[in-house]
Parts: C-alpha cells; sequence; structure tokens
C-alpha cells in the first residue's frame, strides 16, 4: 500500500545508521522531507511531523532507535483524528451508516465491500439503494448484491430517496439487521441540490456513521470536497477508494490531519474483498517494514471456523484431504483479499511484498487449469484421488482441455502437498492453529 513512502523512510533511517550526531538526524530529516512531499503528503502536514520528530529528537539522546520512535510517535499521531477507528458498531442495532461521495468516486463499489467486510464479520447487513439520480445506480447495486449474497432494500420506480431510506430502516428494525448502509446519490460535482438531498436523508435517518468516499487519485482535489461535503453533513469517516492507483500513497497521510476526521477504510481493487481497514498503529507498523499481524491474523481468524479448522485437521491426519476440500480452500483464502497485501502484513516480509508481483487467484493459469481439472472429476473422484487410474486419467484431460502430463503433473503435486500436510499436522498443528485463534480473538478490533 505505501511502497514509496515506506521505501524513503528506509532511506533516511539508514542516514543514522553510523553517524549517529545531529548532522546524521538533519540529513535523515532532509531526505524524510523530501520523500513525504514527492509521495504527495500536504506540504503543511509535511511540515507539522518534522517539526514534532525534530523536537522529540532533541529530547532524547540521538541515535537510530530514537529516531525510529519519534517517527512512529508522530507519524501514528498526524494519522490520528478524533472520532471511531475502523468499523464502530452502536450500542442498539442497527448501526446506520450513510454513504456520501462524488459520482464515479467509487461510492457504490465501496457499499459494496464495506457489506461484505461486515458479513465476512457474521453480521447481519442490509444495504439501502439510495441514489435516485443516476439511473442505472439502483441496477447496478441490484446486481453487486446479488451476485455476494448481500440483502438489498429498494422500491421499484421510487423517486424519493427518504422514503426508500425510511422504509430501509423499518425492515433493518424488524428484521434484525445489525447494519444498513445506504448508498446515496452522488454528482459530478457538489451542487446545492445534492447537498440539500443528502441532508434530508440524514435527517430522516439519524445516521450513526457518515462515510465520505473519496477518490485517492483526485489527490488534494479530494480532500477539498471532502472538507465541503463535511461542512454541511459534519462527516464522521473517510474512505479512500482506488488507492491501489496511487502508488504514492501521500494523500493518506494527510487527509486525516487536513480535515481532522479520520481515514477509516482504503480501497485498494476491484474485487469485493478489496478493503481494508485504516487503524493508524497497525498502518505505521507497515510503513516502517514492520509487517501487520495483528491484521492479518484477524483476517484468517474471520474466514477459518474453528470447528472446520479441526475437522480438515483430522482429515489431513488420515490422509484423506480431497480435492472437495483443496477446492473449499481456495475459495476461503480468495476472500482473504490479495497474496500481496497478506505476504506485506508479516513482519519482515514487507520488503518482498513490494517486490513480488501479485498472485491472482482467480486468474492465474495455473489455478484455472486445476479448477477446470476438478471441475471434470466425478463426485466419487473428488473423494478418492486414490480411483485416479490411467484411463481416467484421459478421460479428465480431455475434459478440461489438457495435457496428460498436465494432469499427472497436478496430481503428483496435490499428492505431494497431501504428504507433507499429514507430515506437518502431526506436529501439533491444530494445537497451533487454535492458538492462533484464541489469540486473534483476544485482539479482535471491532
Ligand atoms: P460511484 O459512481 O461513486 O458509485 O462509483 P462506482 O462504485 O461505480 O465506481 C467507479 C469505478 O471505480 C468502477 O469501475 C469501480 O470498479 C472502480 N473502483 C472503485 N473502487 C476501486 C478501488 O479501490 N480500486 C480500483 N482500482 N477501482 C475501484
Amino acid at each position: 500500500m505505501f511502497e514509496q513512502i515506506s521505501e524513503s523512510f528506509r532511506l533516511a533511517l539508514s542516514k543514522v545508521r553510523f553517524v549517529d550526531d545531529e548532522k546524521a538526524i538533519k540529513n535523515a530529516l532532509d531526505v524524510l522531507k523530501k520523500a513525504l512531499l514527492k509521495a504527495d503528503v500536504h506540504h503543511k502536514v509535511t511540515k507539522d511531523l518534522l517539526l514534532s520528530i525534530e523536537t522529540d529528537m532533541k529530547q532524547k539522546s540521538i541515535g537510530q532507535k530514537q529516531f525510529l520512535d519519534a517517527i512512529k510517535s508522530n507519524l501514528t499521531q498526524i494519522l490520528t483524528a478524533p472520532g471511531n477507528q475502523g468499523f464502530v458498531y452502536a450500542q442498539v442495532a442497527p448501526t446506520i451508516v450513510l454513504m456520501a461521495g462524488l459520482q464515479g468516486s467509487g461510492k457504490t463499489t465501496t457499499t459494496i465491500k464495506l457489506a461484505n467486510y461486515l458479513k465476512l464479520r457474521k453480521k447481519k447487513v442490509l444495504v439501502a439503494a439510495c441514489d435516485l439520480q443516476r439511473l442505472a445506480a439502483v441496477e447496478q447495486l441490484r446486481q453487486l448484491c446479488e451476485a455476494n449474497e448481500i440483502d438489498l432494500f429498494f422500491i421499484e420506480n421510487e423517486t424519493n430517496p427518504i422514503k426508500v431510506a425510511t422504509e430501509a430502516l423499518n425492515k433493518a428494525k424488524t428484521g434484525l439487521y445489525d447494519v444498513l448502509l445506504v448508498d446515496t446519490a452522488g454528482r459530478l460535482a457538489i451542487d446545492e441540490a445534492l447537498m440539500s438531498e443528502i441532508k434530508d436523508v440524514k435527517t430522516a435517518l439519524n445516521p450513526h456513521e457518515i462515510f465520505y468516499v473519496a477518490d485517492a487519485m483526485s489527490g488534494q482535489d479530494g480532500v477539498k470536497s471532502a472538507s465541503k461535503f463535511n461542512d454541511v453533513l459534519q462527516i464522521s469517516g473517510v474512505i479512500l477508494s482506488k488507492f491501489d492507483s496511487d502508488s504514492k500513497g501521500g494523500v493518506a497521510i494527510s487527509i486525516a490531519k487536513q480535515l481532522g476526521i479520520p481515514l477509516r477504510f482504503v480501497g485498494i481493487g476491484e474485487k469485493v474483498a478489496d478493503l481494508e481497514s485504516f487503524i493508524p498503529d497497525r498502518i505505521v507498523s507497515r510503513i516502517m517494514g514492520e509487517g501487520d499481524l495483528a491484521t492479518l491474523v484477524e483476517k484468517t481468524s474471520m474466514i477459518i471456523d474453528e470447528k472446520e479448522a479441526k475437522r480438515l485437521n483430522q482429515k489431513i491426519k488420515k490422509g484423506q484431504f480431497n480435492f472437495n476440500d483443496f477446492l473449499e480452500q481456495m475459495e476461503s483464502v480468495k476472500k482473504l483479499g490479495s497474496m500481496k497485501s497478506l505476504i506485506g502484513m508479516i513482519p519482515g516480509l514487507t520488503n518482498v511484498a513490494n517486490q513480488i508481483k501479485d498472485i491472482d487467484l482467480e486468474n492465474s493459469k495455473e489455478i484455472v487449469h486445476i479448477k477446470a481439472l476438478i471441475n471434470s472429476m466425478t463426485k466419487k473422484e473428488r473423494e478418492n484421488p486414490d480411483l485416479l487410474n490411467n484411463s481416467r486419467k484421459r478421460r479428465l484431460a480431455a475434459g478440461a482441455g489438457l495435457s496428460q502430463m498436465e494432469v499427472n503433473r497436478f496430481l503428483k503435486q496435490f499428492e505431494n502437498a497431501s504428504k507433507l500436510a499429514k507430515k506437518f499436522s502431526g506436529k501439533g498443528g491444530a494445537k497451533g492453529l487454535a492458538n492462533m485463534l484464541s489469540q486473534a480473538n483476544m485482539n479482535r478490533p471491532r
């Protein structure tokens, strides 16, 4: 997420490695300043950050460790605006969230991503289609909800967003939903009519949160429009979409400080899993190349059901891990988001993540072949790989459009992998997993 900034921080730090004197600190601060400005961090925010690091350093003995601590604490401070972090549930359900943003900012996509994020956390989510300005908006939302099994409330041919919003709230209450996400109208630019419409919806719903979706690529313009929305609506959080296209990352560093509103999530791709919560100390840890285990453990614990993990472990132990289990596991891993971002969360591997190309679990040639192969198997064959004799393999190759050699290679790989897993599971694999899960439950953020 923050490759460029992360790299510059490392460079600045290297300047104080050998010569721990004031000159080295000054050099390092210079490197840091250039890097922050180059990454489009707002000049005033850059100035403030450097000043507070310098002040901190004056009160400490000079050294790389102290410099590192000063950067970390001041950066965390800059990223932390008063307000909530991550997603916060209201004391009495449903938590009502108004989603606002300009047209094309990614508001609709982000609403679905957020619904999915909450669904993965076992919350019952209802989305309300109140963007009645753009003709295709309701249809777009309907398709996205259907594809991702998310409940949608809409009224056919209705033109009054307040009516839709209030009826959606009734449904959320009677249907015992945990969260109601309300998609509101966007325009190409901020205008009176847009503002008064959203204001009316706000008054009707009295939402707990108002999230403003800002396009990261619009940089400082995005900050300005967020500020205008804030003047009228008092937004409680910003979500930066399309952060994957803005390699500079500066706007994420400045936005909380500039607006006085916390950045709550960032969108890092077009897929539904591509949304990450923005929790300042975790982000700083990632920028400093120290990874973010808390988020990684939380993510994995969400998709691994403890009972299911134990069942799978038993199967592996008995050598009964089959192709159905394999497909299921692949689907689960997909829910975690991109491989590159997962690797980046492992302490020590942030650098590695910056250097690798992402592995596309959905479309990579290898995965597509494997899926085609498994789909060509009969139910019995999937459950019992031992059934696959030569004539069955020939049939599979024809069915999946692969050569026999490719089929053999994959089956061999699968056999080796399950042998390895069996060996590993003997060494307290289930216990290790259980430990990890109980820790994740303790650390689980809101
Ligand atoms: P809306 O008009 O604000 O509702 O915008 P949409 O949700 O329709 O999004 C506009 C375009 O931005 C779509 O093509 C989305 O796929 C794309 N988009 C949204 N969020 C992201 C993101 O985080 N990364 C990338 N790369 N594209 C995104």
